[in-house]
């Protein structure tokens, strides 16, 4: 099948593509663009996009560059043989179409007109925004996480990756973009997998159609699969993976089945050792041999952290740590000082000279100080850097150089974002060095320039 639109979305939007429709920053909907009317995967297809802001035919949004901001349009559905006019905002979109929201499809809708009105911008699918826009069906690993153990795990093109459980795919998408490799240099060069397993079966369905329907199938293999009873074969093939993810809510339970050899009655002293099965000769192990293998357990409660990293330490897992991403965004601004001077009409002038422009500088510095120390009450904690000042100050220029660099003007502030994100999870890291062999070990010691 052609390449997904997640690894590639080319410069246009193409029909049979999924796009995701940018309503407003909290509202992206995605939808399947389609010449004619239809149903697919369950959500948002169909000939017309009916929104608050408009109707928008999916015609009009077909052959359109990624970004482009598409106006609405007056759409005759043809249903009741009358045009209505759909306007921004507070249309009301009854008769443009079954349903609301974007993606209700009524018919090929005829005889477009733009309005004047309404506009929604068409964006290219990404991991990022999907994680925003995805029918949720459990919680999901959002972007300031993900991206932090993806980089953690060591997550590359050509690696192979472990995830359970699938969930709602959010954590899938984005680790296979890490892994995804399209220029393979030599023949051995791996494209990159994801082996990703869900218990739920009615999950494991979505989540296939899912990504059947993102053209990211050859890429991930799905599986349907109690991992705590049944490990990461898949119809006795191993991943050979080198890192993994658990999100799940025993993530202890699985580790027996990540081992290399299979674990000893010592290992797993409180039990866990029933569902292994098989003897040790017979053991495969789901991670390459090869490598040293990256994991990650991603597990809300403390409780579930001591059990989790007990068994790690028993079956072998070195260099363990837990840590805490806590997102919080700080806005970084230049306060609008120098330059551009506000007038009582709200026009902005130029100073006449330097001197001036101090002064109004000094003016609007005694009014930021004001408006920061009432910030104080309402808990935005706002500070000034101060090597920035020295560079700003700079940037006011001299009576022969007046203010050449006007984007150096202002002072630079930052504003914490007041309320910090509530915790989401602990990230356990930990990792499995490789194994030696005698012959390895054999061959690394001719090679070493000390060796002989
Ligand atoms: N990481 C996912 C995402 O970003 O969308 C969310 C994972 S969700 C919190 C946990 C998932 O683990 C659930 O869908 C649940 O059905 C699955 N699960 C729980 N126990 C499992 C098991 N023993 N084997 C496989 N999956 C399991």
């Amino acid at each position: 099948s052609s390449i997904s639109p997640f690894l590639d979305s080319g410069l246009v939007t193409t029909p049979d593509t999924l796009a995701l429709v940018h309503l407003s920053r909290d509202n992206i909907q995605p939808v399947y663009l389609r010449e004619g009317s239809g149903s697919v995967d369950g959500y948002a297809e169909g000939a017309v996009i009916n929104t608050r802001f408009g109707s928008f035919p999916h015609s009009t949004l077909i052959n359109k560059p990624w970004g482009s901001q598409i106006r609405a349009s007056i759409v005759d559905t043809g249903s009741r043989g009358r045009k209505k006019k759909v306007e921004a905002e507070d249309n009301d979109t009854e008769g443009t179409g079954a349903g609301s929201g974007a993606g209700a499809g009524a018919g090929p809708a005829k005889d477009l007109k733009t309005a004047s009105s309404g506009f929604i911008h068409l964006l290219p699918p990404t991991p990022e925004l999907w994680t925003t826009s995805l029918p949720h069906r459990t919680q999901v690993v959002y972007t300031p996480d993900y991206s932090y153990i993806l980089h953690r795990i060591r997550a590359r093109p050509g690696m192979h990756i472990i995830e359970a459980g699938a969930g709602s795919g959010s954590f899938t998408h984005a680790s296979v973009r890490a892994v995804y490799n399209g220029h393979p240099r030599t023949t051995e060069d791996r494209r990159g997998k994801v082996w990703s397993f869900e218990f739920n079966e009615e999950r494991y369905h979505k989540m296939k159609q899912e990504i059947e329907g993102h053209r990211l199938d050859e890429l991930v293999q799905m599986t349907h699969r109690d991992v705590y009873n049944d490990g990461f074969l898949v119809d006795g093939q191993s991943p050979e993976a080198e890192c993994v993810f658990l999100d799940l809510p025993a993530p202890w339970r699985a580790l027996p089945h990540l081992a290399r050899r299979k674990p000893t009655p010592s290992q797993l002293a409180s039990g866990g050792l029933d569902c292994l099965g098989g003897s040790d000769s017979e053991w495969k192990s789901p991670l390459r041999a090869d490598r040293t293998v990256y994991l990650c357990t991603f597990s809300p409660c403390i409780e579930q952290v001591t059990k989790t990293v007990e068994i790690m330490r028993r079956l072998g897992w070195m260099d363990i740590e837990t840590v805490e991403v806590a997102h919080r965004r700080i806005n970084v601004v230049r306060e609008k000082i120098g330059l551009n001077m506000p007038t009582e009409r709200g026009v902005n002038q130029v100073p006449g000279s330097v001197a001036e422009a101090l002064r109004k500088l000094k003016e609007v510095e005694c009014r930021s100080k004001e408006f920061h120390s009432q910030d104080q009450d309402t808990d935005t904690d706002t500070k000034i850097n101060e090597d920035e000042e020295a560079l700003n100050e700079a940037g006011q220029g001299t009576e022969d150089a007046p203010m050449a660099k006007p984007w150096t003007a202002g002072r630079l502030v930052h504003r914490t974002e007041a309320e910090l994100k509530t915790h989401t999870s602990y990230l356990t890291f930990a990792i499995l060095p490789q194994e030696w062999s005698e012959e390895q070990e054999a061959a690394a010691f001719e090679k070493w320039p000390c060796g002989k």
